[in-house]
């Protein structure tokens, strides 16, 4: 049953009729709804012109003529507004996005809107102080969260929690800070192997394109002098083993889209692109380390090469779809639908490593109570496929080109931009499909459905029924949008949440510390913050004193605050609190693995604040019901001022209290609390 299509636009009421110069008309040519709803509109009218109901029509049998002229009644109760999007911040991205509302019949406004729009579509960034509604396509913090440094950092915190489960990330070391850690590390791996012979690729901070990328064989060539000192970078152990499609290296452009932070919500794209390198590959030597168009699969790059091949189809050429590479895979007898399901799993794991910093920048830029728009961005997943098929993750663009159509040298000198068939086919699905999944018409459309339409039940499907396009009802509200084709985005999370809510710790760690950054809009702690946390958590005792906390507090924020980026504020910034926090599980609960450690003190800490919210119920209540009682209530901020108060108390008295907690690969990488300046 096709139960209510979008009203056709002549049929649709506009909001209001403000139309800036130069806004597109909207095209008429496709009727909105499909064949069976339109009879269902005529059904309708025809009973209203009879006097009789449905129920009567049907003989009071709730047959399907009952739900569809239950249909057409709601389709005239959500009749609605025409969704309108603010696309004058899209950049690249908007000619994808022109055609996506195109299709979806929505309002553009190309050079803003002095009303609120519902959508804000931006090409680059979250940050515009003036949307104080709906929704805009970039969560703040995300282009800082992705970059190379801060993206490594994250994922080797869940390296250190969870290293099986995150072995889909090229061992990485931090530069400048790290290259003695790099240097050593290195020189042991080949004393314990001597057959490792490993190369290395040096990936600076911020960079894209392939931007200073190089590959080296030796630790100590890396070009440590000059920019590296103000432009850190990562060097990654090298993929020397790729997958070879034609003999030639490529990787995946995958498209996510995080559609909501708190609940968490992942879709991810059906397909997406590949991308080749232009040099048949060689596994690296000495001789051919410098070939970009060997090894670096970069677009940018390699159209500069002359074997680049625009592709006219999703087949051949320097750019593919990755479904095409999936077919011929899986024609090759590979098991497509494991290599699908690491994928998505990969994917899951990322994203659960990002959150939780993403969380304390959302609360920073659009606290609770504070007026300001939802977010959902589209991610770019880079990833390379193994030989084994096993895949790895490249790197996270918060930006991924949505551009569909490309440059071409018409004559020597004279360029013309061309349109990109397989481009406009990937990426107007993701574009237009995430608009469809964030759709503020949807709810009502949803509540109504449930009331006309059979329920769709949940399908409990294991992550290895998840092929691309494996079956799956990716929406429900998919039968409301006739004409267009199913989704292309496919929910990930919470539909698989089981299977991997055990990684989120990090997340219940930020949890805290966000409870306790007191002041909104801010991102780091303070140290009475960090003593308030202590004190209601109850972590402090006669074996670790106040003075200990604060030596905690200073040693690891100061080294935190000496390699991070941003030095906008002080105080302790959640990196440094996860490692304080692991470093108090450590001392807790000894001989655990890290993980199980970090669990315990997670639900220690949350028993303690849950205890201590229940006080405060009661207190409060006490409170009403005498009035004027003084009933001395704690609050996390306001409890034993004389303590918090108190300046930071000399250090060596608590110094090595600290020996033995995890402190390898931290800025400084030394123990907190070691009695260090
Ligand atoms: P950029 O943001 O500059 O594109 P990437 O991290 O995506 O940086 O790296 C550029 C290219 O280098 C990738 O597309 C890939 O082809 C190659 N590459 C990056 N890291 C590795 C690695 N660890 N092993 C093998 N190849 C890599």
């Amino acid at each position: 049953m096709e139960p209510a299509g979008i009203p056709p636009p002549s049929c649709a009421p506009d909001r209001e009729a403000e139309e800036p110069p130069g806004s597109p008309a909207l095209p008429a040519e496709r009727p909105r709804d499909g064949e069976p709803a339109r009879k269902a509109r005529e059904e309708a009218a025809a009973e209203r012109s009879s006097g009789r109901g449905p129920a009567e029509r049907g003989g009071g049998r709730r047959g399907p003529e009952e739900r569809e002229a239950r249909a057409v009644r709601a389709v005239r109760a959500v009749r609605r507004p025409r969704v309108t999007v603010d696309s004058s911040k899209a950049k690249t991205s908007l000619e994808a996005l022109k055609i996506s509302l195109r299709q979806l019949r929505w309002r553009e406004f190309p050079f803003g809107r002095r009303l609120p729009c519902d959508i804000y579509w931006h090409g680059v960034s979250f940050h515009d102080n003036y949307i104080f509604s709906g929704q805009v396509n970039k969560f703040p913090g995300m282009t800082e969260m992705v970059r190379k440094v801060t993206l490594s950092r994250a994922v080797r915190t869940m390296q250190d929690l969870f290293p099986v489960e995150y072995n889909f990330y090229p061992r990485s070391w931090i530069l400048p800070e790290e290259f003695p850690l790099f240097v050593d590390e290195v020189r042991m791996m080949k004393e314990s192997d001597p057959s490792w012979k490993p190369t290395f690729i040096v990936k600076p901070d911020g960079g894209c394109q392939g931007d200073g990328i190089y590959l080296i064989k030796d630790p100590n060539d890396v070009r440590l002098a000059g920019s590296l000192q103000s432009r850190p970078a990562v060097v990654q152990e090298y993929i020397c083993k790729p997958l070879l499609v034609d003999k030639l290296k490529f990787d995946i452009r995958l498209y996510v889209l995080l559609k909501s932070l708190e609940p968490l919500e992942i879709y991810i794209a059906k397909d997406g692109l590949s991308r080749f390198c232009t040099e048949p590959y060689q596994e690296p030597t000495l001789k051919n380390l410098h070939q970009v168009f060997m090894h670096l699969t970069n677009y940018s790059l390699n159209i500069h090469s002359g074997n680049f091949i625009h592709s006219d189809n999703a087949n051949t050429g320097s750019k593919r779809t990755f479904s095409s590479i999936l077919c011929r895979l899986s024609s090759r007898g590979a098991d497509v639908k494991k290599v699908w399901s690491d994928i998505i799993s990969l994917v899951i794991k990322t994203i659960i490593a990002l959150t939780p910093e993403l969380k304390v920048y959302y609360q920073s830029d659009i606290p609770a109570g504070k007026p300001g728009p939802t977010c959902f961005q589209i991610l770019g997943f880079d990833i390379l496929l193994m030989k084994n098929l096993k895949p790895m993750l490249l790197e996270v663009n918060a930006n991924p080109s949505m551009r569909i159509e490309h440059e071409q040298e018409l004559s020597p000198g004279v360029f013309e931009n061309v349109p990109s068939p397989v481009d406009e086919e990937v990426k107007v699905a993701v574009i237009r499909d995430t608009l469809r999944l964030v759709d503020p018409q949807k709810k009502k459309r949803k509540d109504f459905q449930s009331q006309s339409s059979e329920h769709v039940s949940e399908t409990k499907e294991d992550l290895l029924d998840a092929g691309p396009g494996g079956g799956l009802d990716y929406d429900t509200s998919r039968n409301t949008e006739a004409g267009l084709p199913s989704l292309c985005l496919k929910q990930v999370f919470p539909k698989y949440a089981k299977q991997f809510n055990y990684l989120r710790l990090v997340d219940r760690v930020a949890a805290l510390f966000i409870r306790f950054l007191g002041v909104k809009g801010t991102t780091k702690l303070g140290p009475t913050g960090f003593r308030t946390f202590i004190r209601n958590c109850k972590l402090s005792n006669s074996s670790f004193s106040m003075a200990s906390v604060d030596i905690l507090y200073i040693d690891i924020t100061r080294r935190w605050n000496s390699v991070g980026i941003d030095h906008r504020e002080s105080g302790m910034c959640l990196q440094a609190f996860v490692e304080a926090f692991f470093c108090l599980a450590q001392k807790k609960y000894k001989s655990l693995p890290l993980h199980e450690q970090v669990a315990s003190l997670i639900d220690f800490c949350e028993y303690h604040l849950a205890a201590l919210d229940e006080k405060r119920l009661l207190c409060g209540r006490g409170v009403v019901e005498r009035r004027s009682a003084a009933v001395p209530c704690l609050t996390d901020g306001l409890e034993g001022t004389a303590a918090l108060h108190a300046p930071l108390l000399n250090r060596t008295a608590a110094a090595g209290k600290f020996a033995g907690c995890r402190s390898h690969r931290y800025p400084g990488a030394v123990s907190p609390g070691a009695g260090r300046d």
